[in-house]
């Protein structure tokens, strides 16, 4: 399997039919189909590395300020213990675990994962796990932590990051079509030109030396999830840009795949 990494944006995108989620619904039909997929979401943050477990991961609404609508969908896709499993045979971390019913109150599918999920598998029918992110760890830590899952890819199970490569709520423009700003686009394409020389050591270390990175990572949640991806690549890979765009004036929508 390739694995991938997606920009999602706002929430908003999950209800949207746009160039970006059309590209999204596409991306569904081309690849292999999965065995199972392994989301890293930029939403769900906790001390140390977790993984999902529950067999009905419950759709988590992890957002304020929008439309009723939003809150209205449910991607009701199954979790896979199996899955679970296997993650723990690489490396050993704990697991959210459901109750009798096979849910949890815990965690289930955040917005990082459904918003995507919904274009690329609208059939809600490929079980997802999630692994969390440890943010009491540094970059190294995510893109090792990706590089262990690697063997996963062998199993038919689908490596997906989702968060986004430039995504500063402060500065964020509300209309999805803004007038896009020099320093996110700076940005962006300085990661497009390190990931094509497969440079992971200057994304690694050097992500945050430039104002424009500052601004980009004010945060590192939707960072990281591209870390695992990379990690989980091999030097046979081939690259291609998924999606390339930014909204919002400064969101990178910017989407990948290698394999
Ligand atoms: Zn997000």
């Amino acid at each position: 399997m390739p694995v991938a990494f997606i920009g999602h944006g706002s929430p908003m995108n999950a209800l949207a039919d746009n160039d970006y989620t059309r590209r999204l619904a596409a991306l569904g039909r081309e690849l292999p189909r999965p065995r199972g997929i392994l989301c890293i979401s930029a939403h769900w943050m906790t001390q140390g590395s977790w993984v999902t477990r529950m067999a009905r991961p419950r759709t988590i609404h992890d957002f304020g300020g929008f439309p009723k609508a939003l809150f209205d969908v449910q991607y009701p896709a199954p979790g896979s213990r199996e899955l679970a499993e296997l993650v723990q045979t690489v490396v050993s971390i704990p697991q959210i675990d459901g109750n009798d019913a096979g849910d949890s109150d815990e965690w289930g599918l955040d917005h990082g994962t459904w918003s995507v999920l919904r274009h690329m598998y609208p059939n809600a029918d490929v079980p997802v796990v999630q692994l969390s992110l440890a943010m009491d760890e540094g970059p190294r830590y995510h893109f090792e932590l990706g590089a262990k899952l690697k063997s996963l890819r062998d199993q038919g199970v689908l490596i997906l990051g989702s968060g986004n490569i430039v995504h500063n709520l402060r500065v964020l423009d509300w209309d999805e079509a803004a007038p896009v700003m020099g320093w996110a686009r700076e940005f962006d394409e300085w990661v497009k030109t390190r990931i094509e020389a497969r440079d992971w050591q200057a994304l690694l270390e050097h992500a945050d030396d430039t104002d424009a990175g500052k601004l980009a990572i004010p945060t590192p949640d939707h960072w990281y999830p591209l870390l695992y991806v990379l990690g989980a690549s091999t030097p046979k890979d081939g690259l291609s840009w998924a999606f390339e765009g930014i909204q919002n004036g400064s969101i990178s929508m910017r989407s990948l795949l290698l394999g």
